[in-house]
């Protein structure tokens, strides 16, 4: 059973039609989306995944380095939607030197040591963390999944569509799983640039350092790019979309600071 506008479906065929069905049912139901996860499905498995992580990778207990990240995340966390700001979210600083970050549904971030070589500053790790985060609250890990499944996996539209069962749940979360862990899109990306930039001028981050961050990104990626930015738009047409949107960041950032939010993160 699938809701669609309030409205309920419900299929019943042969299994040898079931996946044309559920094939044909997910894409052509014209300008009606089928949100076959919901965010809350996409928090459980993040909460997995993000513990697993936690477990497997070594976490940094260098107090400097945790106070640093936490300072810059919390003033970004501040200026979110209150839905996301009075959440308790996990800040991880993971020990590896790849050159990476990332947010995840449910309020993880995680920071790798290597990517700070890369953010000179903190303004330049809040565009980071700003990015990482504008993921999460713009949906796009759910956008993502559900996109994957009504394109990739008819199969299991069609069998969700027969509705309950353990083999629904299992598909779920399988899916849930194969969603989270798939790159983001470049609209999602130059998006997320977009919000994020308004976040870390909301906290009182200069919006002008997201551009020098990528340039140091470029200087760092010589042979081979970092992981973080190989998802990612290339630096060039990333800076000049975020240097389109200082004009309505840099008066944001101005009222920050005029309102006392100068952040003093130290490193
Ligand atoms: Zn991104």
């Amino acid at each position: 059973m699938l809701s669609c506008g309030g409205k309920l479906i419900r299929i019943t065929v042969p299994y040898p039609l079931l996946m044309v069905v559920g094939i044909l049912l997910l894409n052509t139901l014209g300008g009606c989306s089928l949100p076959l996860y919901k965010e809350s499905q996409l928090e459980e498995q993040a909460q997995l995944q993000f513990e697993t992580m936690r477990a497997s990778t070594p976490v940094s207990n260098d107090v400097v380095t945790n106070e640093y990240v936490t300072c810059v995340a919390n003033a970004i966390i501040a200026t979110l939607p209150p839905t996301y700001a009075n959440r308790e979210w996990d800040v991880v600083v993971f020990d590896s030197q790849s050159i990476n970050a990332f947010a995840m549904p449910g309020g993880h971030i995680g920071v790798f040591t290597g990517i700070l070589a890369v953010a000179e500053n903190q303004d330049q790790l809040a565009a980071i963390i700003g990015h990482e985060v504008a993921h999460v609250t713009e949906h796009h890990a759910l956008e993502r999944t559900n996109r994957e499944a009504t394109t990739q996996l008819g199969v299991m539209g069609a069998t969700l569509a027969l509705g309950g069962g353990e083999e629904t749940a299992d598909l779920l979360q399988k899916g849930a799983q194969l969603g989270l862990s798939l790159p983001y899109g470049r609209k999602q990306e130059s998006g997320a640039d977009a919000v994020g930039l308004m976040y870390m001028a909301d906290a009182g981050f200069d919006p002008r350092q997201s551009v020098a961050l990528w340039t140091n990104m470029e200087k760092k990626a010589t042979a081979a790019p970092p992981e973080f930015m190989s998802t990612h738009p290339s630096p060039d047409s990333r800076k000049l979309d975020l240097i389109g949107h200082w004009a309505t960041a840099l008066p944001r950032y101005n009222a920050a600071r005029a309102a006392g939010k100068r952040p003093n993160c130290r490193f």
